[in-house]
């Protein structure tokens, strides 16, 4: 079933406390679509560069059954640019730089193909962006994820929460729940963003897994230990798109099957962070995604027989 995502493509520049790397391409719309390509081969992808971007890596894109027609390429413009630096602990980061350039201007235009597209997802972009893409659906999609970040919280508060009204799903990390709610408890988060619109609230704890909240259903996934971890950047892309990408493969969306997708979603992202950008996504198959999912399942899986359980 189709799947589109509205994000950015962007360059980046890494710095870890293992090395540093060159300007190689990121962006979340490409990470996003990335991840879903191992679960649906119909994906459209709504963005914008700038001519200094590389078009064998569009091409690139495409190859994986990824529509490109909604990337607009504006005459002169100049790819959106980002430049972060891990701390020690390689679970925060600072900014250093952050051109937006032609994402400044972004005015996204849903390809006609996409517009009763079943799944959408909203990649980190500014709340009217963002919602922008929802208004040209003809056919309110059956499943509208979003992401955000606490930049949006401190600039466009008032737009972040028109857009989680019309959302079903919230992605979103635990700092940035607490933000967002003034909670603590990240049980509490997630009811008071339940109260803003979304009937699903999704947790990300970084190297300590994800929280699924779901109609008074609680689930909680581990992240796959790892021995390390490289670069971080796009984790948090690759979880959506992983989960996006599994869910819209399925018949359904109930709790069962989104248990699964964040599974899915803990899968892919266990190997993008084993190398710099979308290095490590690039050289993975399907079948090493399946093997990761069910490590996962094996690492919290136990037997309760004789303890009450059914
Ligand atoms: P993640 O590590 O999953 O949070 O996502 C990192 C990606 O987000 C990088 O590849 C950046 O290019 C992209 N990114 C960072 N800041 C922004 C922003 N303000 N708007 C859109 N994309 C961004």
């Amino acid at each position: 079933m189709q799947l589109l995502t509205v994000g950015s493509v962007a360059f980046d520049a890494i710095e870890t406390p293992f090395g540093k790397s060159d300007k190689i391409v990121g962006g979340a719309g490409t990470y996003i679509t990335l991840a879903a390509s191992f679960f649906n081969q119909n994906q459209g992808l709504v963005s914008v560069v700038g001519e200094d971007f590389p078009k064998e890596v569009l091409e690139k894109i495409h190859s994986r059954g990824i529509d490109i027609s909604g990337i607009q390429i504006p005459e002169g413009g100049k790819t959106f640019f980002w430049v972060g630096r891990y701390h020690n602990d390689m679970n925060s980061r600072d900014t250093l730089v952050t051109e937006l350039n032609v994402l400044g201007t972004f005015d996204p235009v849903v390809p006609v193909q996409f517009k009763n597209a079943p799944f959408l997802m909203l990649g980190n972009l500014s709340p009217d962006v963002q919602r922008k893409v929802v208004d040209q659906m003809e056919q309110r999609p059956r499943l509208i994820a979003m992401d955000t970040m606490n930049f949006w919280m401190d600039i466009a508060l008032e737009e972040l929460h028109k857009t989680l009204k019309v959302v079903d799903l919230l992605i979103i990390n635990d700092e940035e729940a607490r933000q967002l709610t003034h909670q603590y408890s990240l049980k509490t988060a997630a009811a008071k963003i339940m109260e803003l619109g979304p009937k699903s609230v999704i947790i990300k704890k970084g190297e300590h897994g994800a929280l699924l909240f779901h109609g008074g259903q609680i689930f909680s996934a581990p992240a796959l230990p790892l021995e390390e971890v490289f670069d971080p950047t796009g984790a948090g892309d690759s979880f959506a798109g992983g989960l996006m990408g599994y869910l819209s493969s399925q018949e359904e969306v109930s709790f069962d099957s989104l248990k699964k997708a964040v599974i899915a979603g803990s899968a892919v992202a266990s190997f993008c962070v084993e190398k710099f950008g979308t290095q490590r996504l690039e050289e993975i198959t399907r079948n090493d995604i399946a093997e990761r999912m069910s490590m996962l399942h094996q690492l919290s899986h136990f037997e309760l027989t004789g303890y009450g359980a059914a």
